[in-house]
């Protein structure tokens, strides 16, 4: 068994990545996506987590359309990303022989994000079984923040060494954004 995971560098994924590379016996690649992003700083957290653990780390860097991205006016959503991300990291993992891809959508994405939802991956999958791809699988659906971490402790993972913010100021989290709230009420349930 070998794994492409989806790492953004954030939390959730951090997590999936370690679940990975236990469960594969280090047969896992992490693929991280520079695509021109505001937070261009988690690639970097990306990278050097990956360092930090031994995982094996690839950026692929995509050029997608300026107006879905992430702008403070607009609504968090990239439309299709993970369509998208997942689709490259098929063809990657078809490329490899890899088994598997796993992506970290959890159980507080679903209700913003339709890509983070189960009929999305009941549906790539089709896509895949129709061209032969690897099976994509998101573990971490059924969890919320405090369960992610409860699991990021198990495993020692430092919360400090992921980043989740979609807007730094000064390589500093904004503390204000979506993704800021969340990993707060996360710490909160920890507490
Ligand atoms: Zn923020």
């Amino acid at each position: 068994m070998s794994r492409v995971v989806l790492f953004s560098g954030g939390l959730d994924s951090a997590v999936l990545l370690e679940l990975s590379r236990r469960a594969t016996d280090g047969r896992t690649l992490a693929l991280t996506f520079d695509y021109g992003q505001p937070h261009r700083i988690e690639v970097k957290y990306a990278k050097m987590f990956c360092a930090r653990r031994g995982i094996e780390h690839w950026t692929m860097n995509l050029d997608v359309p300026a107006s879905g991205l992430l702008t403070k006016e607009e609504s968090p959503v990239v439309l299709g990303r993970n369509m998208i991300m997942l689709s490259a990291a098929a063809s990657l993992a078809m490329v490899r022989g890899d088994d598997e891809i796993w992506f970290g959508a959890t159980g507080e994405d679903d209700e913003l994000f339709p890509d983070c939802r189960p009929l999305f991956v009941h549906k790539m999958n089709g896509v895949m079984e129709a061209i032969g791809g690897p099976r994509i699988s998101a573990p971490l659906m059924g969890c919320l923040k405090g369960d992610i971490f409860d699991m990021a402790r198990d495993m020692e993972i430092d919360v400090n060494d992921t980043w989740s913010c979609y807007f730094p100021e000064d390589k500093k989290p904004c503390g204000a954004c979506l993704a800021c709230k969340v990993r707060k009420r996360g710490e909160a349930a920890l507490a």
